[in-house]
């Protein structure tokens, strides 16, 4: 639930406010993505929906916890209600598939290492790697490694799943077909996935879109409504 929410960069001369008045609520096990010209704060609003970052006015409330203002401690207990998948994947180079969907389990409290091992694997298999679960992601293609990625997001069964362009280094089949997964498993796990794109082909999975521009939540054009 985000109200009146505001924020700024820099400071002095360079302060320069990004998000305008932000209203926007968002019920559980949605698909909500947002989407609008580039600059215009979508990812600056996922990294605070994700308590990756601090809101500074307003109010902003996950899981019925205020992440606006909120401390480095509040926001390492909101992380652990999340999954996060990014443009980039951001995958270890030097760790495997199955080492690196472990790490999704890492701020997991009372887990043992042997079931850190057996969920990373399950989790793999669900994903259709399961044959791959000693590759290092040079030797995955884009599609299997933002495979890995989603498997490492969701391993830990997360509340809510925040994506920051997932389908962008994809071509539209790989990129079609990690949506559809990501969908299928936020579904049958009973997630909210807050998803940033510009991918327009992707934008028929959302229940709701929201359309940002200059800071602003705003009308979206009508190709972007029609989806
Ligand atoms: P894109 O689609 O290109 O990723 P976006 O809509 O996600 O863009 P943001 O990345 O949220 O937009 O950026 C919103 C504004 O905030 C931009 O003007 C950007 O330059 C600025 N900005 C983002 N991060 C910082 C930062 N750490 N310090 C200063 N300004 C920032």
């Amino acid at each position: 639930s985000i109200k009146n929410l505001d924020h700024y960069f820099g400071h002095g001369q360079l302060r320069k406010q990004v998000l305008f008045d932000i209203n926007l609520d968002i019920n559980a096990g949605e698909i909500i993505i947002m989407t609008g010209p580039s600059g215009s704060g979508k990812t600056t609003l996922l990294t605070m929906a994700g308590g990756l970052r601090s809101a500074q006015f307003g109010s902003l409330q996950v899981l019925g916890r205020e992440l606006c203002k909120a401390s480095a401690k509040q926001l390492t207990l909101a992380r652990r209600n999340n999954g996060y998948i990014f443009q980039a994947h951001n995958l270890h180079g030097s760790l495997t598939a199955l080492q690196n969907v472990r790490m999704g389990l890492e701020l997991q409290p009372n887990i043992s290492p042997q079931e850190m091992k057996t969920r990373s694997a399950a989790m793999l298999e669900l994903v259709g790697l399961g044959n791959r679960l000693n590759y290092y992601p040079d030797d995955l293609s884009g599609g299997q490694k933002q495979r890995v990625a989603i498997a490492r997001a969701l391993v830990n069964h997360p509340k809510i799943v925040l994506a920051d362009e997932p389908t962008a280094a994809l071509d539209s089949k790989s990129g079609r077909d990690v949506v559809n997964l990501m969908q299928t498993l936020a579904k049958e796990q009973g997630c909210t996935i807050l998803l940033v794109t510009h991918d327009n082909r992707i934008l028929d999975i959302a229940d709701h879109i929201v359309y940002m521009e200059d800071g602003k939540l705003a009308d979206a054009p009508a190709a972007v409504a029609a989806g």
